[in-house]
């Protein structure tokens, strides 16, 4: 059983079934149009697994123009579009409907242009997001943000939710080294904006199309900015007898005005499953572990690690343990950005994304763990401490009836707490079908329809990724109000 509605499904679109797949098939050609049931199956749910409805069908163009056929057809028919990278994303940004069609960019994945000199890269959007970086590796350089999920998902998907990584405390996130999109309209115009020069003229619109998750446009092509490796950088651990008192040192550091380039933090069953995983050489018997990585040249590197020793000393560290090669610095990565995976085998779990001012960390970790005890439920908690973006991940049984709803439940509370304490509901997620209906929590009316407004600009029709980022009610009367017949 689950608990996020999803609106039913249009009949009259469903009826037309044969007639859209026929004009998708002449917008992109037959070869790049999936409508057999058994392999829609494969688009029928991203990273929110517990959510599932297959597509009406699917459509992987190889171009742009492509692209702004398919827009155009489904505009002229009144279809609602999907637009899918890899599908990996954790709150159901990706979901069809079944009367939707998945536009997926999984084949757009080509380099365009490289540009060392100027520093920025052109992509297709479906490249992936590590793809990017191993492109520009043999030249020093590297694309900044890595989201964990970084060897399978895209940079539309990135771009579509503004995504972050464990590196980003210091580098920022998409936004931040996004220069420019080429991104199809729901009327099929094939648009330019931003570049790779800096803050060009005009209203800042590819910071409105940066995390509006695939609810604007179709992003074909991203211009990124792509930096030089730093000389050299080194992770340190610190592990602590319980999570409050982690909490507090992260929060000193970031008050002490240090910057390292990541700053993430483990609980003790996030700890012993990514250990067990990948054998990163975690200290097994702490409540809580923090990798602290700073970067530079050694003598930057040893000053910046003093500092952060002196803080943490301070909050009694058990372990404190710098690396002391390139083998165990990519150690202490690989378990840290298995953890998901490593979570995963031992237990079904919900992974959640609110973000707080790191002060409120000790607080909320705290009243977090009272929470899941309340509810009878475990939580490991596993994030990017310095920005306070939290994901905690809820375990459950799926098959034990009711644990799915209470799961939920509980997500829903720690989000609520995270609005309490001053943060926001999502972090890096997105708010896909996952947190819309507590858009209200943190937006009134009025800053809801401001928002709305701006969708009404960019899909008059509300035909992309319906029923995502406001609450179900709020979003379908909009719709079927923008309606053309009925706006007449
Ligand atoms: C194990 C794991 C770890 C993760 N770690 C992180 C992390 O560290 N940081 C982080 O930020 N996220 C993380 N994520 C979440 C996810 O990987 C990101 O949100 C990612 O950016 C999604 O990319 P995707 O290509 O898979 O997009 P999809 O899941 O396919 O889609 C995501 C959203 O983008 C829209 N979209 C897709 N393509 C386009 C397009 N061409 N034009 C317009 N909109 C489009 C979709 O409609 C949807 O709303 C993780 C996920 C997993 C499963």
């Amino acid at each position: 059983m689950s608990t996020i509605e999803m609106p039913a499904p249009d009949r009259s679109i469903i009826e037309r079934r044969g007639e859209i797949i026929a004009a998708l098939a002449e917008a992109a050609g037959e070869e790049n149009v999936i409508s057999d049931p058994a392999e829609t199956l494969a688009y029928e749910c991203d990273a929110l697994a517990a959510y599932r409805c297959p597509p009406l069908a699917v459509v992987l163009p190889h171009t742009t123009q492509q692209v702004a056929n398919i827009m155009k057809t489904c505009s002229r028919l009144g279809v609602p579009v999907i637009p899918r990278g890899s599908g990996t994303s954790l709150s159901g940004g990706a979901l069809p409907t079944a009367d939707a069609v998945v536009l997926g960019v999984s084949r757009l994945n080509r380099i365009l242009e490289t540009n060392y000199d100027n520093r920025f890269i052109r992509v297709q959007s479906g490249m992936t997001n590590l793809s990017v970086s191993d492109a520009v590796s043999a030249e020093d350089f590297f694309y900044a943000p890595d989201p964990s999920s970084q060897l399978a998902c895209a940079i539309a998907g990135n771009v579509a939710m503004n995504s972050g990584g464990a590196h980003c405390l210091k580098y920022g996130v998409t936004t931040n080294n996004l220069l420019g999109v080429t991104m199809v309209t729901t009327a099929g115009e094939i648009v330019e904006v931003g570049g790779p020069w800096c803050d060009p003229a005009g209203y800042d619109l590819l910071g409105v199309i940066c995390g509006s998750e695939g609810q604007f446009g179709i992003v074909t092509e991203a211009v990124l900015r792509i930096l030089k490796k730093p000389e050299g950088a080194r992770p340190i651990l610190l592990g602590f007898n319980s999570s409050e008192v982690a909490g507090a040192c992260v929060a000193d550091v970031i008050k002490a005005g240090v910057l390292p380039v990541a700053m993430e933090f483990m609980d003790g069953p996030a700890i012993i499953a990514c250990e067990n995983f990948a054998q990163a050489g975690y200290p097994t018997d702490v409540d809580a572990l923090l990798i602290i990585e700073v970067e530079g040249s050694d003598s930057e590197i040893d000053e910046q690690l003093a500092k952060i020793k002196k803080i943490a000393k301070q909050h009694k560290p058990e372990v404190m343990r710098e690396s002391e090669s390139a083998v165990q610095s990519d150690l202490i990565w690989k378990g840290r950005k298995a953890a998901f995976g490593a979570m995963g085998q031992i237990s079904d779990y919900m992974c959640m994304d609110g973000t707080i001012p790191t002060s409120q960390l000790p607080f909320v970790l705290g009243r977090m763990s009272e929470m899941a005890k309340s509810y009878g439920l475990a939580v490991a908690n596993v994030f990017h401490a310095g920005d306070g973006n939290l994901h905690p991940l809820i375990l459950f049984d799926a098959n034990k009836p009711g644990d799915q709803e209470k799961c939920e439940a509980l997500g829903y509370d720690i989000l609520k707490l995270c609005v309490e304490v001053g943060g926001c509901l999502t972090g890096e997620h997105g708010v896909g079908i996952e947190k819309r209906d507590l858009m209200d929590c943190q937006y009134t009316e009025a800053d809801m329809e401001m928002q709305m407004r701006v969708k009404d600009v960019f899909d008059p029709a509300w035909i992309l990724n319906p029923a995502k980022v406001f609450p179900m009610e709020t979003s379908h009367s909009r719709r079927t109000h923008n309606q053309p017949e009925k706006a007449a």
